[in-house]
Order: structure tokens, then sequence, then C-alpha cells
């Protein structure tokens, strides 16, 4: 919460956006104040831009264990996401491409985009009532047609859901697909390896873990070449047209290190208030209940719990209520038949629309305190009637 401050202001939309890190913040200010080159410059005042650019390539392969080489900064996970699904498609004359009905629109709509155009035929992979893909079906899909683009994300970023990138990547290269699969939501937060899973294409998005908005990076494996998004002059080796966000490059690499400097702690951190927040909501509400897998400690990531709330006047206004009283968090139900508004990804599993959905999503600036006082505000209109 907020200190010294007469009202609580309560922040559980981590999935959505996180604080920026002071010691980020620390390591841009230069970048917006005197160090103002063009990092494509051949004069001094460019070359120590550029210079700082390739030292955040440098770190953030260090990371990931990629070479240099393989990291192209982009705007976001959005773009990143974008550029390896028309780049690969495109370029490699891909006719088929799977995913899952369970993606972020990043990835969705790109590729519904692509079908729309007649570039692809799409595939979407089964999953069960909780949302746990069926990869058994992902072979048969790729057994029955040429070379594919695969897009699965790591975590989903409603329910939490962790796939088993792994085996998914095992599948693929058994098939020869291009495998590409978006980490915006555990880039930072778990210490991926590209030497160990084997991969086209990876994600991450600063401001998913303390950077700053607008800045990300994609990782494409060595030897797989394929054609820009944007287009004009020749930053990123060709990679990625106009002139570096150098701030926010800056930033992110400064994001990404921290993130991995203090990781343990706080996974253990962000773990407990998590648990916390399912058994005060288990002993506050009846027939509470959570989405997908987000209360499977090893099958869901640790930042995000979505909520399910049993059939109540409250779930119209439930965002609302939170929200007047100081807790941000996000949501929207599965949606009705003929309704645009609401969640795909609660939809897609069959949730029932009648019920509440409220997706807290932590970092580690939570305090267990305030997981006790969102639970508080949830249990004002959802509270347990003694028996
Ligand atoms: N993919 C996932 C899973 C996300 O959660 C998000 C952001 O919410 C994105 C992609 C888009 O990332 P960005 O906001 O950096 O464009």
């Amino acid at each position: 919460m907020t200190p010294n401050h007469a009202t609580p202001s309560v922040y559980f939309d981590n999935a959505a956006t996180t604080p920026l890190d002071p010691e980020v913040l620390d390591a841009m200010m230069p970048f917006l104040t005197e160090h103002f080159g063009n990092p494509s410059s051949i004069h001094g005042h460019g070359r120590k831009v550029r210079a700082a650019i390739e030292n955040a390539r440098k770190t953030i392969a260090h990371l990931i264990g990629a070479a240099p080489a393989e990291i192209s900064f982009t705007s976001g996970g959005t773009e990143a996401d974008n550029y390896a699904a028309f780049g690969s498609i495109r370029t490699l004359g891909l006719k088929h491409a799977v995913t899952s009905k369970l993606e972020h629109h990043a990835v969705l709509h790109t590729l519904e985009a692509l079908q729309k155009s007649g570039e692809i035929e799409l595939s979407f992979v089964r999953f069960d009532e909780q949302g746990k893909l069926d990869l058994e079906h992902l072979d048969e899909l790729l057994g029955t047609h040429t070379r594919s683009f695969v897009s699965l994300m790591h975590a989903n970023n409603e329910i939490g859901n962790l796939n088993d990138i792994e085996a998914i990547g095992r599948i693929c290269r058994a098939h020869g697909a291009i495998f590409h699969t978006d980490t915006v939501q555990t880039m930072g937060h778990y210490r991926h390896n590209v030497q160990q899973l084997q991969n086209h294409f990876l994600v991450g998005s600063a401001h998913k873990f303390h950077g700053p908005k607008g800045a990300g990076f994609i990782y494409t494996s060595a030897g797989l070449q394929v054609q820009p998004l944007i287009h004009g002059g020749a930053q990123e080796r060709n990679v990625r047209a106009g002139t570096e966000n150098v701030y926010g490059i800056v930033g992110l690499a400064k994001a990404l290190e921290i993130a991995y400097r203090d990781m343990d702690q706080h996974q253990q951190h962000i773990q407990g208030l998590k648990d916390r927040f399912i058994a005060k909501l288990r002993n506050e509400i009846d027939d509470v209940q959570f989405n997908g897998l987000s209360a499977d400690a090893e099958q869901s990531l640790y930042t995000v719990l979505s909520v399910s709330l049993p059939p109540s006047e409250f779930n119209e206004m439930l965002l609302f209520n939170l929200d007047i009283n100081h807790v941000s968090a996000s949501g929207g139900s599965a949606c009705t038949s003929g309704s645009n508004i609401g969640s795909h990804v609660l939809t897609a599993l069959g949730c029932d629309p009648q019920r509440g959905a409220v997706r807290f999503s932590m970092s580690k600036y939570n305090t267990a305190e305030e997981v006790d006082y969102a639970v508080e505000q949830l249990a004002k209109m959802y509270r347990k009637v003694p028996a």
C-alpha cells in the first residue's frame, strides 16, 4: 500500500503492467539527458549511445543463453509476436499455423489476419476445461500438414496456466515446425535458456518486469532470417527500421538484469502472497473457485491468480467496487452468447458467464497486508453466511 497515506492504494494488476524500478530509472536517466546522440551517427555522441545499445543486447543475450546477434529490440511484446508470425510465415512461405484459443490477442489476431488474407490455414490445439493443452493433438496437427508455424505461450496472462514449452518444442522439432513462444508473462520471472529450449523465437516486454513501457525484444535463433515488419533504415541489422528507443532499451536490459539477480527471493515472496490469497479467499468466501490452473502452484504462474466468484448481484460491479475501495485489479468474465465484452480466455474455457471473475496479479512490491485488504473488500460483497 502507498505508505503514510490515509487512503490505501493497492495495485494488483501487475500482469497488465508493473511499476518502474527506481534502479531502472537511474540507469535510463543519462540517456534522457546527456547522452542524446543518434546511435546511427558515427561521431562521439552517437558512438556513446550505440555502445549502450550493444551492451544492453549483450546483457539480455547472456541472461537467456543467446548470442547478441540473436536479440533484436522491438516496441514490446505485441510487435515481437507480430514480427515472428508475419516474418516467418511470409519469408519461409509457410502455409499452416497452429495456436490455441487461449493465446493473447497479439498472437491470435495476428494469425487470424494471416488466415483472413488467405496466406495460411489456421488450426487450434485442443485443451481441457482447465486450459491444459492436448499435446497429442498438436502432434497430430503437425503430422497432417507440411511445415507449420506454431505459436503457443509459456504462461497465460489471464489465468496463469504454464505450458510445457520444452515438450512443445520437442514436438515442433520432430515435425520441422517453426516454434514461437510468447514469453511476455514469464520473462523476468523464470530463467529462460534458449540453449535448453531450442525454439526459434522468444519474446520479452520490459514493462512486465519493472522496466519501461514501449521497449521489448525478440530472440530469433541463429540461422533463421525473416523479413522485417517495419521498413526503413538499417537499424537492428535490417531487422527493425527506425531510430532506437535508447533509454527504453537501456531500461529493458537493466530491468532484466535486476529480475534475474533477485529472482529467487521475489518468486518466494510472490508465491507466498498468492498462497495467502488463496487460503484467505477459501476461508472467507463460499464457493470461491479459481480459473484454469491458477490455484495450482506447480502449473501456474506465481504472479497471477484468477478468481471465480459465485453468481451474485455484485458481479457486474465487481471491478468498480474494488476500484472505489482503491484496489486495482482486472477482470472480465466469460462472454454471454452474442456479447463481445468479457474474456475470450474464460469464454474458450467454457466458464459460467454468471460467475464473477477477477484477476489479481502480484509483484515484488506487494505485501501480505495488501492481500488481506483486498480479500476483505471482496468479502464485503461475497462473505460466507455463517451456518
Ligand atoms: N503477450 C502477452 C501474453 C501479454 O500478456 C501481453 C501484454 O499484456 C502482450 C503479449 C503484449 O505485450 P506489450 O504490451 O508489450 O505489447
